[in-house]
């Protein structure tokens, strides 16, 4: 039995099949490129859906966390520590914002920004207490609680796991105005991905996202952006409500704040909105912790540079050239952004992403008939060249 075969036995046998994996069983990896269990090296095209931004093993976000390995781990938010006031200070000013509330996994930042949200409901708004409403949109994904579960529209992703949370309302993504009629005066928030990545990479039509912050200024209502995949230079800016000069009241942040190297999420928002907390109303025993803090120091001092959002607009507008020349009978419609796509086509996507893999390159299918990519921005040229000849390719079967 192979090595691979041995291994992937064991996972099989012993965890829960939550995941559909594919057939390969990674022991190292640096940069764009990733290596097997048995040696075959293979080229990544999903970048851990964007946890990866920065590419395997940056040598500065190593350099960063190993320095910090070497002085203090964790002390729980019951002490400060040195790195927090400036990891803080640094993020928030990144974000153009006052404060930063520092979690850890996606899921329980945009926890974090759907309890600060009927807070500032409640205590700045004033609507009648339990009556907060938020809207999201068809096709979202904000990750697996039992209450964010509650207003997905992926039936994989929800059923069978109610009850469900109360108090949201979900409609067309790209449709003002069907956003409009969902409006009251009990609503509180917007959730909105400014790119739905899960759903296949779907851009909003132009306009969208600077009609959502208008209904949210004229309605008081908190324009919560879900930038924990699109940001953080994946679309070619640093937030992807840049492509529309919008500003949200909130930034839900993750996967690539914590360099690829530990879970690292965050909401970053303005006094008025942040405010609310008071000492005991909410917390995180690993959120904000030394580590994660000077990680996360290092990623906003790379971002800060342009270089990687610079990379993801270059490299991305030779992506998308590639791809749209790409024939009509193999592919039926290219979406996306900067180094960011979502390849639809007439075949199912999984048989495809599995040629793909024997041809040395790691992409996804989602759904159905979408295959993924989002390489490390860090990526060469002639390996995303490289990558997108295997990926014609496995098209042809
Ligand atoms: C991945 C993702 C999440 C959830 O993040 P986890 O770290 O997996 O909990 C939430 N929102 C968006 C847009 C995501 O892509």
């Amino acid at each position: 039995m192979s090595p691979t075969d041995r291994l992937r036995a064991m996972s099989d046998r012993h965890s829960a099949h939550n995941y559909h994996p594919l057939p390969i069983v990674i022991a190292e990896a640096e940069g764009a490129w990733v290596t097997d269990v048995e040696g075959r090296r293979y080229l990544d095209m999903l970048a851990a859906y964007s946890a990866v931004n920065f590419g395997h093993r940056n040598p500065r976000l190593l350099e960063a966390a190993r320095r910090q390995l070497d002085r203090v781990t964790l002390v729980s938010r019951a002490f400060d520590h040195d790195q927090f006031g400036p990891f803080t200070a640094e993020l928030a000013e990144l974000c153009g914002k006052d404060m930063v509330l520092p979690m850890n996994s996606g899921a329980e930042a945009v926890e974090t920004a759907l309890k600060t949200a009927r807070k500032w409901g409640y205590e700045v708004k004033g609507v009648p207490a339990g009556r907060a409403n938020i809207i999201t949109f068809e096709g979202n994904f904000h990750g697996r609680t039992t209450t964010i579960v509650s207003f997905s529209t992926d039936p994989d992703a929800k059923d069978s796991y109610g009850p469900y949370t109360p108090g949201f309302r979900t409609v067309p993504y790209g449709d003002v105005q069907a956003l409009r009629d969902a409006m009251d005066d009990d609503t509180v928030g917007v959730l909105i991905e400014p790119i739905q990545g899960e759903a296949g990479v779907n851009v909003p039509p132009s306009g969208f996202l600077t009609a959502v912050r208008e209904l949210c200024t004229e309605r008081g209502v908190l324009m919560l952006a879900d930038e924990i995949q699109s940001g953080l230079g994946r679309t070619g800016t640093t937030f992807a409500v840049e492509h529309e000069g919008v500003v949200p009241d909130v930034y839900i942040l993750g996967k690539a704040l914590g360099g690829g190297i530990m879970p690292v999420s965050a909401v970053v928002a303005d006094r008025g909105v942040l405010g609310v907390f008071k000492p005991g109303q909410h917390g995180s025993t690993f959120g904000g912790n030394p580590l994660a803090c000077a990680i996360g120091r290092e990623v906003v001092a790379m971002l800060r540079t342009g270089e990687f959002q610079e990379r993801s607009r270059t490299l991305g507008g030779h992506l998308h050239r590639r791809l749209g020349d790409l024939p009509s009978d193999l592919v039926r419609q290219v979406r996306g952004r900067g180094l960011w796509a979502g390849v639809e086509l007439h075949q199912k996507a999984r048989p495809v992403s599995e040629r793909l893999m024997e041809l040395g390159v790691l992409a996804k299918e989602t759904h159905d008939t979408t295959i993924r990519l989002a390489p490390p921005l860090v990526i060469d040229k002639a390996d995303l060249d490289w990558a997108l000849d295997r990926l014609e390719i496995a098209l042809k079967g």
